[in-house]
């Protein structure tokens, strides 16, 4: 059976290009980079490179960009070394209700020790509101962190806009761009933000490798202490190849960006649309907002998302549900809840996400196989057969 992927916000294949820049470091240029030896100075000339390159995705400078193991240490670095380098006793930090985990436990745990936390709700679509920042600011707010682009539903958050506030009121703002990076445009003077977040694996990268923007002049506490690589700011021996690896993926999508996101839209569009017009009673989460061009997010009331996802892979088709599993229970999805779904709406969501490597072919099989799965699900579904509830 031939598998089809659309689960791309999960993960993406590393792209034959990024394997081949990878693959010296992997073999006969084992180099470490702060060695001062020919080997070392090979290592070396390949991380400065990759820099360059993430740099030149974000609009940065590349003595702006520091490599990570991930988006999810890159989040924390930005939160919890904002908040411990911000001077002040009391302070005060402003997120929102759709953040990805990697970015709320933080500010979660943070909250725990003392300091003070304003989670921001989001409308309908998932849009969070600039003027809601601007009333949330205290004369203690010492960070305003939130996502660029939603994992879930693709929305795209106005952070241009609260850009403009955190620079009028001196607040550091970072955003987590883990899902924008490689879909959408990213410049980080015009967003005005001090902090960004990225993860290779993203846009057809490695995994374990991430990057964080940092805007010179801001002042950040590390995480680790025990070596000087990353200027001082992140010691350990660097990942030479997955590094390069990460730059050659900016490079990738900065290259093929224009195209394929446009392609990869109009697939997206064909499958949201296909499924609108052969499903009956269901609808797509955060259509109204601005969206990534890859993601579908769309609820199908009456059955359980994880019994979708199964019936499905077993048909050769791969997506993830608006659920995950915490603690042995399937909780719904507290992006979905915070766009105002009931519980059983959020957990009867599928996320579709396409990549580089869908085609139209997968599409409409996925319009064939999508559409009968769900109406077999229903038929064993008992509020579904209930006429007074359906
Ligand atoms: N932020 C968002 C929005 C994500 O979607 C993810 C991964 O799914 C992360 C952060 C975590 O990134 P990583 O897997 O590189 O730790």
């Amino acid at each position: 059976m031939s598998r089809i992927y659309f689960d791309h916000n999960a993960t993406n294949p590393i792209a034959p290009e990024v394997l081949a820049a990878m693959m010296p470091y992997l073999t006969e240029q084992y180099g470490n980079a702060s060695s001062i030896h020919a080997f070392g100075q090979t290592a070396r000339e390949a991380v400065e490179q990759a820099r360059v390159s993430v740099a030149a995705l974000l609009n940065a400078r590349s003595a702006d960009i520091m490599f990570t193991s991930g988006g999810t240490e890159s989040i924390n670095h930005a939160i919890l070394g904002a908040v411990s380098a911000a001077p002040g006793k009391s302070k005060h930090i402003i997120t929102s209700a759709i953040e990805h985990v990697a970015g709320l436990d933080p500010c979660k745990a943070l909250s725990k020790s003392g300091i003070e936390l304003t989670i921001l709700p989001v409308d309908r679509e998932g849009l969070v509101s600039p003027e809601d920042v601007l009333r949330a600011l205290r004369p203690e707010t010492v960070l305003i962190t939130i996502m660029l682009a939603n994992n879930e539903t693709g929305t795209v958050e106005p952070i241009a806009e609260i850009g403009q506030i955190a620079r009028e009121k001196g607040i550091l703002l970072h955003t987590d761009a883990v899902q924008a990076a490689g879909k959408i445009p990213i410049d980080v003077e015009k967003l005005g933000v001090d902090l960004l977040s990225i993860s290779a694996h993203k846009f057809s990268g490695p995994k374990g490798i991430g990057a964080l923007y940092i805007r010179k002049g801001t002042h950040l506490f590390s995480l680790m202490y025990g070596g000087h690589s990353e200027r001082d700011r992140r010691p350990g021996t660097e990942d030479v190849a997955a590094i390069a690896g990460m730059g050659r993926a900016s490079k990738l999508v900065q290259t093929i960006f224009a195209r394929e996101s446009e392609r990869i839209r109009v697939l997206r569009n064909r499958l949201e649309q296909g499924l609108l017009a052969r499903v009956p009673n269901c609808w797509v989460n955060g259509a109204g907002a601005p969206r990534v061009p890859n993601t579908s997010n769309i609820t199908f009331p009456f059955i359980e998302g994880e019994a979708m996802v199964i019936a499905l892979d077993l048909k050769g088709i791969a997506c993830s549900t608006g659920a995950a599993c915490s603690s042995g229970a399937v909780e719904p999805s507290h992006v979905l809840m915070a766009l105002g779904l009931a519980p059983e709406d959020a957990r009867a969501t599928l996320r579709l996400s396409l990549g580089r490597q869908n085609t139209e072919a997968e599409v409409d099989f996925a319009l064939e196989i999508i559409p009968q799965v769900i109406e077999r699900l229903r038929k064993l579904s008992p509020t579904y057969k209930n006429p007074a509830i359906a």
